[in-house]
């Protein structure tokens, strides 16, 4: 037991990609134990899209490893991904099914049995609210709506961790809130990553924050440690800009 829980749920070892000669990421390496919440924070084009697709298998590392629940991406992809749930930015959706029709395809390639199949279906389907919706095709859905057919599809399998790439990307305030809602209540059983460029989305959930600024990883901590001696906004911006520090306002000129 003790073992289960000190295993790191979504780790990397000195990551690195590189596409032709520009660096994407550089040496990134954290480790992410059973039940954090964690927020992937950093400006755009940081590296965040580029280190969670390397985590779920869809990009290969140029250097370094990747692993979820202690499983190699590179070497035991499959059986990673059986443990992983990830919702890509923008949703994995097809425009032309319907959530209904897209869930069963999931299903299907993730080949799940027929019976816990149907009974996952039934608990996604109220997990994330879309009842409503499930025979309209994806094309015609508002962004909440994708935004919740594409975590239902994250979490048809049950996995153990959840990583998502800007959930909250383009939702109105009450869709964030109750999108904030859904993460607290999963965080019972799941080990959770989010990317975002919000700060207050990162303080609202998360109790680690994972900081990168053109492809290094410059914070790892709390949010209150984040705060310190200053708002979030502040460390954000004196991290994300060549370390310097904002002057306070009776120091400006
Ligand atoms: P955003 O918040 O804007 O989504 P991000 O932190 O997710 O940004 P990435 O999408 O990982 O950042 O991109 C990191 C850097 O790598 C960026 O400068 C981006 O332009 C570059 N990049 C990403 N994909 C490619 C690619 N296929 N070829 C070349 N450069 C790329």
């Amino acid at each position: 037991m003790a073992q289960e829980q000190a295993l790191a749920m979504i780790e990397t070892k000195d990551l690195s990609k590189y596409y032709g000669s520009f660096v994407a990421i550089k040496d990134i390496s954290f480790s992410i134990p059973r039940g954090q919440i964690v927020a992937f924070l950093g400006p755009n084009g940081a590296g965040k899209t580029t280190t969670m697709k390397i985590l779920s298998g869809f990009l290969a590392p140029s250097e370094g490893k990747a692993a979820i629940a202690g499983l190699d991406i590179a070497t035991r992809r499959l059986e990673a991904a059986r443990k992983l749930g990830y919702l890509p930015e923008n949703g994995p959706l097809y425009d032309n099914m319907t959530p209904l029709e897209l869930l069963k395809f999931f299903g299907e390639a993730r080949k799940l049995d027929k019976a816990y199949l149907n009974q996952r279906l039934e608990t996604v389907v109220s997990q994330c609210a879309i009842q409503e919706v499930l025979e309209k095709p994806v094309s015609k859905l508002s962004r909440g709506y994708r935004q919740r057919v594409g975590l239902a599809q994250a979490l048809l399998h049950d996995p153990e961790v959840l990583i998502m790439d800007e959930p909250t990307a383009g939702l109105d305030p009450n869709q964030i809130r109750e999108f904030r809602t859904n993460i607290v209540e999963l965080s019972r059983n799941k080990t959770i990553m989010i990317s975002t460029h919000i700060l207050q989305e990162a303080e609202a959930v998360a109790n680690r924050i994972l900081l990168i600024h053109e492809g290094r990883l410059v914070f790892d901590g709390g949010p209150d440690e984040l705060k310190q001696n200053g708002t979030i906004e502040d460390k954000f911006y004196s991290l994300t800009n060549y370390g310097r520090v904002m002057p306070k306002e009776e120091e400006q000129v």
